[in-house]
């Protein structure tokens, strides 16, 4: 029969500022939902439950919270259930409450002035200290308000925002955020239930900054101006700000980057978690700015370290939900040949500079490694077709916005990304590569790119 097993329902009551915290395994399900006709709100990571409505998670580490009390029914088994009395969630409410006068003042000011530009927050700090979740509430309570935050993934080694792993990532957040899937890279969300405009989409390719720095930087300083001219456009995202999340920061050496990042993307606000010491670094460093501000937040007891595997299975989650979707929307996507030795076949790989060392011997005569190094191959590299062989096998192709034909390394390096590919197989006699593509029909004639992160993985 269909009827529900009772005794896998449990009830938990939650009393004003407490929270539910679960944790639920890859290949489980739990469905939680805020007992209908019983009073008090519930939220997720700043956003808002329905009463009654069934809300299914899968594979992750979570929490909901409530400001008034509340009764929620859990069906199935989560790994970890517990509730919890102290958070910091009022804390960030009062960033958000602070960010929110800043936006008043922007959206009073005429359009073209420099302060119609609401505030930018960069959040930073070592792993799983809850930037990311910080960043999912700061959206969700400015959305909420009923502004359109514009937030930015700069962590190309997580599982990914609004695209696969290995991407940094901007879009603009129009509407309510998905309960179950907050920023779109949970497993369970269909892409249709995204309330973004289109995303901006650089592939990288590499999972820390440090093997690539260079390009990285690059990517950074062409997602500034894309984000700014979109922000030209559209003066609530404007006026509303940017909400930045970043690869791990945990020690002096990201000191440049950081200052990189905050300059390109003119910062105002530096919130530092999990780490006294990049705190005090971060204050040094920005003393003489006078409009930026640095500010330290509490890290919530709820956040977990997610051991290797887990990781690994939520990377694997989020390419495999890129080309099949999910429960809520199911995805079929095509299998398609490319011909290696075509005229309209040019694939690039990204070059780790931190595991391919150079060697000089094979160098050009008159040219020395310092030559290189002011050269666009030492960040990408075109392959030739006899290059292409099966180590590309399980990788994940971005399809570039710049033609094949007129493709150099500085254009490639750069360039935006239409949409990825999956490579199913390399046939080295039949001159092959089978691809899995999210669109039917010939892949377009794009440089292609080739990266080593996420890293190889099994999708069928
Ligand atoms: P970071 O971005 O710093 O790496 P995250 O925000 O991703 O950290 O948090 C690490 C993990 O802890 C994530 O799986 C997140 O969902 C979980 N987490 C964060 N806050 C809570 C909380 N209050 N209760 C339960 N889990 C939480």
């Amino acid at each position: 029969t269909d009827s529900i097993d009772s005794s896998t329902i449990l009830t938990r009551e939650l009393k004003p500022n407490q929270e539910f915290r679960f944790e639920v395994a890859p290949n489980t399900s739990i469905t939680i939902r805020l007992t209908a006709g019983t009073a008090g709100t519930a939220e997720l990571f700043g956003t808002e439950l329905s009463k009654g409505l069934p809300y299914t998670f899968t594979c992750c580490k979570s929490a909901i919270y409530t400001w008034t009390g509340c009764s929620l029914s859990i069906e199935g088994s989560p790994s970890v259930e517990y509730i919890a009395e102290e958070t910091p969630m009022t804390t960030y409410l009062n960033l958000h409450i602070a960010l929110e006068k800043l936006r008043v003042a922007a959206s009073d000011c005429p359009p073209t002035t420099e302060g119609a530009q609401g505030p930018r927050i960069l959040l930073i700090g070592p792993p799983d200290v809850g930037k990311t979740t910080v960043a999912k509430i700061l959206t969700g309570y400015s959305i909420r308000q009923g502004r359109k935050p514009m937030v930015i993934n700069l962590d190309t080694g997580g599982e990914g925002v609004l695209s696969v792993p290995g991407t940094i990532t901007a879009a603009s957040f129009g509407s309510v955020m998905d309960v179950e899937d907050g920023f779109g890279n949970s497993p369970m969300s269909a892409p249709s239930a995204i309330p973004v405009k289109l995303p901006l989409v650089y592939y990288y390719g590499l999972e820390t900054p440090e093997g690539g720095v260079r390009r990285y930087k690059r990517l950074i300083s062409r997602m500034a101006v894309a984000v700014n001219s979109r922000l030209e456009e559209d003066i609530e995202s404007k006026n509303t700000g940017l909400i930045i999340d970043t690869p791990s920061f945990d020690n002096q050496t990201n000191g440049d980057l950081i200052s990189y990042i905050v300059a390109e993307f003119s910062i105002t606000t530096i919130a530092i978690l999990g780490s006294e010491r990049l705190y005090n670094t971060m204050l040094k460093s920005f003393s003489a700015s006078t409009n930026i501000n640095v500010i330290k937040l509490p890290t919530s007891g709820g956040c977990v370290d997610r051991d290797v595997p887990y990781k690994k299975s939520l990377r694997d989650a989020t390419v495999k939900k890129y080309f099949f979707g999910d429960d809520k929307c199911t995805l079929s996507p095509y299998t398609v040949s490319i011909e290696l030795d075509s005229p309209g076949f040019s694939l690039w790989e990204t070059v780790d500079s931190s595991s391919d060392k150079k060697n000089i011997s094979f160098l050009p005569i008159g040219e020395d490694e310092s030559s290189l190094q002011t050269g666009e191959d030492d960040v990408v590299r075109k392959l030739a077709p006899g290059d292409v062989d099966s180590r590309f096998e399980n990788l994940v192709v971005a399809v570039l916005q710049v033609d094949a034909k007129d493709a150099g390394a500085k254009e490639v390096a750069e360039s935006a990304v239409l949409g990825f590919l999956f490579v199913q197989e390399i046939d080295e006699k039949e001159r092959r590569m089978k691809v899995l593509s999210p669109v039917p029909g010939r892949v377009p004639s794009k440089a292609l790119l080739v990266g080593k992160w996420p890293d190889g993985m099994f999708l069928t």
